[in-house]
């Protein structure tokens, strides 16, 4: 796996001004540091702060802002204005900055010492109108920010931290995500093209063609003790077909399922791609659809679309990097067909072949079935039901001036009764407010039938992402009515026409 940046800080920068005096300003880097401390303490946050000299000119401020940017490891700056800091000073800096913004809003003192308090105090612990200083400019320079209100010992306001931490690490990965397309886009389809120069320079990532045939040389390369490894750990980690293990009937399927993924994976790692995607109307020499191999490196961390959409696999990428060592999974996901009733009104989920099993209810199977499309020999996939919770799922679309990202928020359930005859890995759930007024209002945004579903990234972490990227989001939730959902989506169509010009 391809991860770039394992050593991610977040810099923690504190302004204030030497109008109080030296005296003042140590105390100021002392409580700075103190804030640090309880930040990184408690362990929740996922992501070191650094604690960075506290700020009091613009010269120095700019500095700063420049060196967060330029510096590899940081991923976001986290800014606290402690005494009252002239906000004019952070222009140049705001200006340059290009790393994520949290703006913390916080100070020293939990409780007011309502007995002791005096005029010393009151100008050593100003950050209530101080933060009113940087917000004012923040909103004059139109900077994208998340602002966070809170004691530092608050576990809420830590939990807000991480939730933009772990976007800010998305972004990050986004930054550097190079992705191998093999072969173009199914032919015909709309919602899976898009702008990749575009693309790249709003999201930072980079999106190539490669025939799938340089991918068939890579799995025609996979050495037979490779592929043998590979069985053993499918053996070990699902319930394997007994047509498949070693000595039935099709496990020679098995194999050549093993060497796909050895190919694969190996065309992956040596490229420094993060995400891929397939086209089955182009598989070239390959033998079978790629099935298991997509599904396990989606596991792993991989992007991945299907018929060339590199938006959801990029997409998929950035939330696996948000969700890593969450509870739940994320998967590529398809909104396939629906039950209308008796009971409560679902979607069912599923793909062809790839779903990934990090959103799977139990152990997969892994089993072989004809398929019709693709015109290759049995693909061998792993099949399960996706475990039940709540979660999202979440489009990204390309309007042609700018790009969309469109989710509902959905809870995934059990299927209503077994699905003996659906051989293919699927996800059951019940779209918020309800099935109905989420379809009418996914088609009227325009959202796409390829998701990423997600049970491991919180609503919030999805926000700060959009709002880092400058990207419109727009939910349906419990809240939802398709009239008012509607007027969004024409505010929004003046509102970002007219951004484009106007803020960044
Ligand atoms: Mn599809």
């Amino acid at each position: 796996m391809n991860d770039v940046n394992e050593r991610r800080e977040i810099w923690f920068l504190t302004g204030s001004q030497s109008l109080y005096g030296e005296e003042t300003l140590r105390q100021v880097a002392e409580q700075s540091t103190a804030i640090v401390g309880l930040l990184n303490d408690a362990g929740d946050i996922g992501v070191e702060i650094v604690s960075k000299p506290v700020l009091t000119g613009a010269e120095q401020i700019r500095r700063a802002c420049i060196d967060a940017s330029a510096d590899d490891r940081c991923i976001g700056v986290v800014a606290w204005m402690h005494t009252f800091s002239p906000a004019k000073a952070w222009i140049s800096g705001l200006d340059v900055l290009r790393k994520p913004l949290l703006h913390l809003h916080t100070q020293a003192n939990l409780s007011l010492p309502w007995a002791e308090i005096d005029m010393d105090f009151m100008n050593l612990n100003q950050a209530a109108h101080g933060d009113r200083e940087f917000g004012y400019i923040e909103t004059r320079l139109a900077i994208r920010r998340k602002t966070v209100v809170g004691h530092a010992s608050d576990p809420a306001v830590r939990g807000r931290i991480a939730t933009w931490a772990r976007a800010a690490a998305g972004w990050e990965a986004a930054q550097h995500l190079r992705l191998a397309r093999f072969g173009d886009n199914m032919r015909d389809v709309a919602v899976t093209e898009g702008d990749k120069v575009e693309a790249q320079l709003r999201f930072g990532v980079s999106v190539n063609t490669y025939g799938v045939n340089d991918l068939v040389a890579s799995v025609d390369g996979a050495s037979e003790a490779a592929v043998d490894e590979l069985v053993a750990a499918y053996e070990r980690d699902y319930t394997v077909s007994s047509e498949l293990r070693v000595g039935g009937s099709r496990h020679d399927s098995l194999r050549d399922a093993a060497r796909i993924e050895v190919g694969l994976r190996s065309f992956l790692t040596s490229g420094g791609f993060t995400a891929f995607t397939t086209n089955f109307e182009d598989l070239g020499g390959l033998r079978q659809l790629p099935g298991i191999a997509v599904q396990r490196l989606m596991s792993d961390g991989y992007g991945f679309g299907g018929e060339g959409d590199w938006k959801t696999s990029v997409l998929l990428r950035i939330l696996k990097v948000m969700g890593r060592g969450q509870p739940g999974g994320v998967s590529f996901m398809e909104d396939y067909t629906y039950h209308f009733g008796p009971g409560q009104p679902k979607t069912l989920g599923a793909h062809m072949l790839e779903v990934c099993p990090s959103i799977a209810a139990a152990v997969p199977t892994c089993e072989i079935h004809p398929l019709g499309i693709g015109n290759r020999q049995d693909p061998v996939r792993l099949v399960f039901d996706a475990a039940p919770g709540p979660g999202f799922v979440v489009g990204l679309l390309d309007l042609g001036d700018r790009f969309r990202l469109v989710a509902n928020e959905i809870t995934v359930v059990p299927p209503d009764e077994p699905l003996p005859r659906l051989p293919v890995a699927r996800a059951v759930w019940t779209p918020e407010p309800s099935l109905t007024t989420a379809a009418e209002c996914w088609l009227t945004a325009g959202g796409p039938h390829h998701t990423v579903l997600s049970t491991a990234v919180s609503r919030e972490a999805l926000e700060d992402l959009a709002t880092i990227a400058g990207v419109e989001l727009v939910v349906i939730d419990a809240s939802t009515t398709p009239a008012l959902f509607a007027r969004e989506l024409r505010w929004n169509l003046a509102f970002y026409r007219l951004a484009q010009g106007l803020a960044r």
